[in-house]
């Protein structure tokens, strides 16, 4: 298990320090801005979106490592997904985190698998699944800002 954790930590880490997506995404269909005011976390979201599917995402901000490293890992495994595709990770990640999965290996999850040890810390919870708010509601069209709060 030991050996586990440290490949997890060594995702969100590498993540943290160099996010895939960072950028601001010109032309997309959707933007919207997520909060985490308990940890200062605060995320742009940039979405392309066409015939139901991301064909792009991208976000910009600040905030703690395990909210940048979850909102990169985010944008790595949502491009080219359908809508309904991507509500169904979002489902499948908010299970991880409040620790509702009992299924949780690398090979089914992938990326994802590494905030598994995040359920442990409540507070935590809402930097892992920040961005996923935030993607899920501006793929529902919303424009207000989300907050965890
Ligand atoms: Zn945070």
């Amino acid at each position: 298990m030991s050996e586990l954790r440290a490949l997890y930590q060594e995702i969100i880490l590498e993540h943290n320090k160099k996010p895939r997506n960072f950028r601001k995404l010109e032309h997309a269909t959707r933007t919207l801005e997520g909060y985490n005011p308990l940890c200062g976390d605060h995320y742009t979201l940039y979405l392309k979106i066409e015939n139901d599917t991301v064909v792009d995402i991208s976000f910009e901000g600040a905030g703690c490592a395990i909210s940048k490293a979850s909102a990169s890992v985010m944008t790595t495994m949502l491009k080219g997904k359908s809508k309904d595709e991507a509500q169904g990770l979002f489902e499948t990640f908010h299970k991880l985190v409040t620790g509702e999965l009992k299924d949780i290996s690398f090979e089914t999850l992938g990326k994802l698998a590494a905030f598994a040890g995040v359920s442990e810390f409540p507070a935590r919870v809402k930097c892992a699944s920040l961005a996923w708010h935030t993607m899920r509601n501006a793929l529902d069209a919303q424009s207000e800002p989300v907050s965890t709060e």
